[in-house]
């Protein structure tokens, strides 16, 4: 058998990395078990917004794990660069919400905005990306500098159970055992934990425009649909909510209904060149909260998943949550209403869309 870690983590996507980075800076061993390679899922595949949010005055457990992440970003991200010489695309680029009405949760939580008559749509200065494809390779990297193992192609197909503790996990390379194990294995967790996980796979679609000159400075956001500039004349245009199980290829319709969209609302677009098309599989649950937690009946197992369309924002709080939890801290954060065994409830609105 494979020697132990502290933990073992299911799953390298952006919450596996974050939660393996949070736990390696206090000190404990970590080996990340990933059946393909490392952040190249749903992690990969998304927009990276960032919503604004304001830690001092966010009440609801919801609001506090956006506001929370919001405020740990920039350090985070200078941290990882400092560490590992990559960046990660953080920026504070600034990003309009096109709503009717202000969202009341914007007021009481302070945070700045302001309507933009020409715009007719509430800007945000604080709303902020970052580059997926660059903050999973620096997440990796920092993993790596501080001491943990990423076990690539490792498929975890089973648990062995002593009593009510996980005693190793079996893998397509033999079994690993660990101290405490950590399910993070976004749109495939129920297949890791069984039925009562309830997180489903929810695909969405993008299409990336490489444009010269016209494109949009800031994010724009229109309910579900939204362009995201990168800076250097890259512009994403996501994106698709369809249940159409573990199928994360792009469709025609999808990619054509996105390229109407991103071309009425911002026509420079229309004469940009479709760099790329893409499609990740987000993890979904049907009250759209994250489950985070012990799992019940097991001493040892913790899970971190579900976090639909804002995995990538939230993951520095998910990150240290989880990393307390593991270590036998209280989370900053009450996990009642993440915890895998919570009542069934409607469906959460956040107060941004990503
Ligand atoms: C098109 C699109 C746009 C998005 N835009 C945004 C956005 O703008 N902002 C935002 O915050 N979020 C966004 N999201 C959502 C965000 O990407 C996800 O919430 C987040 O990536 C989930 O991270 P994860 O680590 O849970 O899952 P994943 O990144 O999917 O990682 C799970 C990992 O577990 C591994 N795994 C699964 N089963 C096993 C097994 N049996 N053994 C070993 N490994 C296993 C997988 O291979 C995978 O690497 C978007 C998603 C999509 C698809």
């Amino acid at each position: 058998m494979t020697p132990l870690a502290d933990v073992a983590i299911v799953g390298a996507g952006v919450v596996g990395l974050a939660v393996a980075y949070e736990l390696l800076r206090r000190g404990t061993r970590v080996t990340l078990l990933e059946r393909g390679e490392p952040g190249r899922a749903a992690s990969w595949a998304g927009a990276g917004i960032i919503a604004p949010g304001n830690p001092d005055r966010a009440n609801l457990p919801d609001d506090r794990l956006r506001a929370e992440s919001a405020a740990r970003w920039p350090a985070l991200a200078d941290e990882l660069t400092a560490l590992t010489g990559l960046p990660t695309g953080y920026r504070r680029c600034g990003g309009f919400e096109h709503v009717a009405d202000a969202d009341p949760a914007w007021s009481s939580e302070g945070i700045e905005h302001h309507f933009d008559p020409d715009q007719t749509a509430f800007f945000f200065p604080g709303m902020a990306q970052v580059r997926n494809p660059w903050l999973l390779r620096a997440l990796v990297a920092a993993v790596a500098q501080l001491g943990g193992t990423i076990r690539t192609q490792c498929e975890v197909t089973g648990w062995q159970r002593d009593g009510d503790r996980v005693a190793a996990v079996e893998t397509n390379q033999g079994r690993v055992a660990a101290g405490e194990y950590l399910v993070c294995g976004g749109a495939w967790s129920e297949r890791l934990l069984g039925p009562g996980t309830a997180v489903f796979p929810v695909r969405g679609q993008i299409v990336a425009y490489r444009i010269a000159a016209g494109g949009p400075e800031h994010i724009h956001v229109w309910d579900k649909q939204y362009l995201v500039p990168r800076g250097d004349g890259l512009v994403l245009a996501g994106s698709t909510e369809e249940l159409v199980g573990f199928d994360a290829s792009t469709t025609e319709e999808g990619i054509r209904g996105l390229r109407e969209f991103a071309e009425s609302h911002w026509p420079a677009l229309r004469g940009a060149t479709v760099e790329a098309t893409w499609a990740g599989l987000r993890p979904g649950s049907a009250d759209n909260r994250p489950t985070l937690g012990r799992v019940p009946g097991y001493r040892n197992l913790c899970v971190a998943t579900g976090h639909f369309r804002a995995g990538v924002q939230l993951s520095p709080a998910t990150g240290r949550l989880l990393a307390e939890l593991l270590i036998g801290r209280t989370p900053f954060i009450p996990l009642d209403s993440f915890r895998p065994d919570r009542p069934a409830g409607p469906p959460a609105r956040p107060a941004f869309r990503s």
